[in-house]
């Protein structure tokens, strides 16, 4: 049977404001955090659970909730705004070892999974992790194909020809296979990715895609990428500039779309249409499995 991993990116990212914003965090802990995890309880589904260091700062509640309830629990970094392909192999090591560390010593347990924000990472990634003691990447969403939609465009274009399942990647390029100690775990994808945000945005395709990754034998696992925040009702206020006109406008007016209730009813109902057909798995559990193998 497929795995299907559950992976999600806790951040403090605001729709209302089109950036990140502290004061969501409070939001999250006592409205998004514990639908999810009823949600996740309820189909007795184990996922992933990436913190940035800076959340933890203002809020631990949910952290020590996710670890009460048996998810694992990995590192999105030391704050959001990094970014790791702009970063020398030093800078990356610096911040992998304090957002670990802290993490660490905050649930009294080693961690071992990564995703870099925004999935931007380096020729050099892979080695930090490696020297950080890291085991598992989740940065990379093999071939996905919307560069118009996000930062950093070109450099993801390497993305179309990287590995559909996951792979142990080679240590000078986390889009090839190698012999680095690392699992890389992608996103699903093709052409569209396996999001929150797809499935909000455009709910049939979505789950079109899913069925179709999931009758594909070879690749596994499946890798879903979820964002609490998009599980809050949001009205539109005033929007912050980033970048151009098309990111700002169009990609803002789409990503609010079905936020809140709209968003759980549209995940429940996802999870319905592929539980008979998945194992649903952690990052790190199905790591151990592929090292038993
Ligand atoms: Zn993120």
């Amino acid at each position: 049977m497929k795995d299907f991993i559950f992976t999600i990116d806790v951040e403090s990212f605001s729709f209302e404001t089109n950036n990140y914003d502290d004061k969501v965090i409070h939001r999250l802990e006592n409205d998004a955090m514990p639908k999810l995890l009823s949600l996740l309880h309820k189909f007795e589904i184990k996922a992933t659970f990436f913190y940035t260091a800076s959340y933890l700062k203002i809020s631990k509640d949910s952290f020590f909730e996710v670890i009460n309830q048996g998810h694992e629990i990995a590192s999105h970094g030391w704050d959001h705004t990094e970014c790791y392909d702009k970063m020398s192999l030093n800078e990356q090591v610096n911040f992998l070892k304090k957002s670990k560390d802290t993490v660490e010593e905050l649930a009294n347990k080693k961690i071992y999974s990564f995703r870099a924000p925004f999935l931007r990472i380096n020729f050099d990634t892979i080695k930090a992790l490696e020297i950080t003691g890291f085991k598992i990447d989740s940065s990379v969403a093999s071939k996905r194909f919307d560069f118009m939609f996000t930062t950093g465009a070109l450099k993801k274009l390497a993305l179309l020809s990287a590995p559909s399942g996951s792979y142990i990647p080679s240590r000078h390029n986390p889009y090839k296979n190698g012999n680095s100690d690392i699992l890389e775990v992608p996103v699903s994808a093709y052409i569209w990715s396996l999001t929150g945000t797809h499935l909000r945005i455009s709910e049939y395709p979505t789950k079109l895609l899913a069925m179709y990754l999931i009758s594909q034998k070879k690749i596994n696992p499946q890798v879903f990428l979820l964002h609490p925040n998009e599980l809050l009702a949001f009205t539109k206020k005033k929007t912050f500039r980033r970048g151009n006109i098309f990111q700002d406008n169009i990609r803002h007016w789409i990503k609010m779309k079905d936020l809140g209730g709209e968003a759980i009813t549209k995940l429940e109902s996802f999870i319905e249409g592929i539980k008979n057909d998945v194992k649903f798995n952690s990052l790190y559990n199905y790591y151990k499995l592929q090292k038993s193998e």
